[in-house]
């Protein structure tokens, strides 16, 4: 269980002051559910006040602080868009302060002629007299103190005001304060030391009020000590969790090679030096005692299926079970479409459990899985309920696409104790990144493509020549071909994106009339897999959608994608997704619609998708182009995320807790020594309470 210390941090934000019902959801949009998730919230920048020049030595362009004697309003004249000016002055000269949209009464509430005020905000020149446009402050003057300070500028998002989250962050920090003041230290002291690091009290007080710029470079030590705190209890619930999976011993799993001579003798086609060795790793970690942890990576269409299910087929021949589990229900659906006829010939029972299986039909395939009948099975999370029970659970296939945590992972494998683990997953993540998503796992890579693969032409194109775009696709369907049309769809502006689908739907419509289809993520299930069918099948030729198809469907008569706003993605984002086409025997075009004028790195990127089909190098180059400073949220690279440590920036921390976490672990497994206490909270404090858990179950 989570440690008292902690509840406050883990309370959800409307328990703070001035968190009320309008703001709530948009604190949870921008941070999170939790306290702890504004407390990860660190300010970008700093604006500083503490500048206050007399009017004429204000200087155009910079932040300054005055004291002003109201002198005269100025209302624009009626109907006019000319702002709102109040003119004020001090000893030197006179400042103008304009107002756009004002209204009357409240301004001449803030600003009475003849009073002083002190106003703060950006000077700025205009007709050659200085001006001020919508103070950021306009306060008594005896609450000059008050805003002549270092203010931290922290991100937004639409409907919030700089203010408000300043206040809700300072309402944060005081929980997290008085979190601090208990909390016990977890780092080693020599360390601490010797970079200079605070402890993390005063480590969260100085990310929170940065006194210049620098305080809030990555380098800053309370920033490097809030990243180190996150990458260790990163590394030790990976290390744990690993450590819990690798002890259990496991079972050796030779197999005498008969169902997979008969498969690979049926196959149409010979493996790939890739997939051979990757073979042969994996069938030489399943003859092992121990539990198999291996990832297997490799792009869409790699020929991953035919890997796992070779892998599959060792489990079986030991006398075992097998099961694959997928993101989606449609994902699960194309792995059985995929898997049942490779099963019937072998005379093997599969099946398929995904949540939308109930009543009868359910139950008896649930027995038939617990007595052992059905051998392979076929799934989503459906397969983590708990009356889903296995004879014997041999292997565990799991389809990535990051979708389950660590925690998931090791769910499952806790249906078959000794089974062994083979995780697939397309996002090529770079060499230096595989450690922290995926701790020490044995990784297998499918770096060769199956032969006889036509390359995919991409081509960038301005927004401005969507037309042209048009005349190509009716060419192409004429020809036979389907048309995959993506449009982005991001949560911040989740309704006007899909309104921006919804009329590219009504637009290709009206010029291809009822075979368009149109699927997005707010369709029932069965809605979308409708239009999927038919997309697949008959029926709809162009398939205009929000990126859900990235999750993984086949559809080999697909040879053409138009990407919208292909600016708005990342990279691993559009690599995947381009991965839905070129999978049939004939030539495939990806045509990247961007809107313009693209900053010189937007350019790179596109380029870089433009001229390499390995997502491998993209994977790389990803990394590269945002170490050079665009700043592409994790989230959007689809790699998972960190609130505080910044990989680039932070690269030596992440070598160092990987080894800190190590060498804590080795001394002391099961975290119980005075500091291995203080690691659990540390552990909790990042959500990493199944980790906890692992070391207490022992
Ligand atoms: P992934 O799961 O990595 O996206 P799949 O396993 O779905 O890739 O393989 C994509 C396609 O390539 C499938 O149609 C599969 O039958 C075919 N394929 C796989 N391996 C080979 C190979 N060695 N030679 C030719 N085709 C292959
Ligand atoms: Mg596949």
């Amino acid at each position: 269980m989570r440690p008292e210390l902690l509840y406050p941090l883990f309370r959800p934000i409307d328990s703070l002051k001035g968190v009320g019902p309008r703001v709530a959801p948009l604190v949870q949009k921008l941070a999170g559910p939790h306290v702890v998730d504004i407390l990860w919230l660190l300010p970008h920048g700093v604006i500083d006040r503490r500048d206050r020049p007399r009017v004429t030595e204000a200087l155009p362009g910079r932040i300054a602080t005055l004291v002003l004697t109201v002198d005269e309003h100025r209302p624009p004249p009626p109907g006019s868009r000319a702002p709102y000016r109040v003119a004020a002055s001090d000893e030197t000269g006179t400042l103008t302060l304009a107002f756009f949209r004002a209204n009357r009464d409240y301004l001449m509430k803030l600003l009475p002629i003849g009073e002083r005020r002190a106003v703060s905000g950006r000077v700025e020149v205009y007709n050659d007299l200085p001006q001020m446009v919508h103070p950021d402050y306009v306060v008594p003057v005896a609450d000059l103190a008050e805003i002549q300070t270092v203010e931290p500028v922290y991100p937004l998002t639409h409907g919030l005001t700089a203010r408000t989250v300043q206040k809700v962050a300072r309402a944060a920090l005081d929980v997290g304060l008085a979190v601090a003041a208990k909390a016990p230290e977890w780092h080693d002291p020599a360390l601490m030391a010797r970079r200079g690091w605070p402890g993390w009290g005063a480590a969260l007080e100085a990310a929170h009020h940065p006194q210049d710029e620098e305080a809030v470079s990555p380098q800053a030590p309370a920033r490097q000590r809030l990243a180190y705190d996150e990458l260790l209890a990163t590394q030790l619930a990976l290390l744990i969790v690993r450590a819990k999976m690798r002890g259990r011993a496991g079972r050796a799993r030779a197999g005498d090679g008969s169902l997979r001579r008969a498969a690979l003798a049926a196959l149409p086609f010979t493996l790939t030096g890739a997939q051979q060795r990757a073979m042969e790793e994996i069938a030489a970690d399943m003859a092992r005692p121990t539990r198999m942890l291996r990832l297997l990576q490799g792009d869409v269409g790699s020929g991953k299926t035919v890997v796992a299910w070779l892998a599959m087929l060792i489990a079986l021949e030991c006398g075992g079970q097998a099961a694959l589990m997928a993101p989606t229900e449609i994902l699960a659906r194309q792995h059985m479409e995929t898997l049942a006829p490779l099963a019937q010939a072998a005379g093997i029972r599969i099946a398929l459990l995904t949540g939308r299986d109930k009543g009868r039909a359910r139950d008896s395939t649930v027995e038939a899985l617990a007595a052992g009948e059905i051998r392979v099975i076929v799934g989503t999370h459906a397969l983590f309920q708990s009356d889903v029970a296995f004879q014997d659970l041999g292997l565990v296939v799991i389809d990535e696409q990051h979708r389950f945590g660590v925690d998931q992972r090791l769910g499952l494998s806790g249906k078959g104790p000794d089974a062994d683990v083979l995780v697939m997953t397309a996002t090529p993540i770079p060499r230096t990144l595989t450690l922290t998503h995926y701790g020490d796992m044995d990784v297998s890579r499918l770096d060769e493509k199956p032969p006889g693969r036509q390359p995919i032409e991409t081509v960038l194109l301005s927004a401005q020549r969507l037309p042209e775009v048009n005349a190509a696709i009716r060419r192409a369907i004429g020809g036979g071909a389907k048309v995959y049309w993506v449009c982005p769809l991001v949560e911040e502006s989740e309704t006007a994106d899909l309104a921006a689908a919804e009329s590219r739907y009504e637009d290709l419509r009206a010029v291809f009339g009822g075979r368009v289809g149109l699927v997005h993520g707010r369709m029932k299930p069965a809605e979308k897999d409708s239009v999927m069918e038919r997309f697949a099948g008959e029926g709809v030729d162009v398939l205009v959608a929000t990126t859900v198809i990235e999750v993984g469907v086949n559809v080999p008569a697909a040879t053409v994608m138009v990407i919208e706003h292909a600016e708005r993605f990342g990279l691993a984002q559009l690599h995947q997704l381009r991965g839905r086409i070129g999978r049939g025997g004939a030539k495939s075009t990806c045509l990247l619609v961007y809107q313009g004028p693209l900053g010189e790195v937007a350019r790179e990127r596109l380029q870089v998708i433009r001229n390499t089909e390995d997502g491998f190098v993209i994977a790389e180059e990803d990394l590269r182009l945002r170490g050079a400073g665009e700043v592409l949220g994790t989230r959007q690279s689809g790699l998972p995320q960190f609130r505080l440590a910044d990989l680039e920036a932070h690269a030596d921390l992440l070598a160092m807790a990987s080894d800190d976490a190590k060498l804590i672990l080795n001394r002391d497994p099961d975290l119980e020594s005075e500091r291995g206490r203080a690691l659990r909270v540390l552990l909790y404090l990042f959500e990493r309470d199944a980790a906890v858990r692992t070391v207490q179950s022992g």
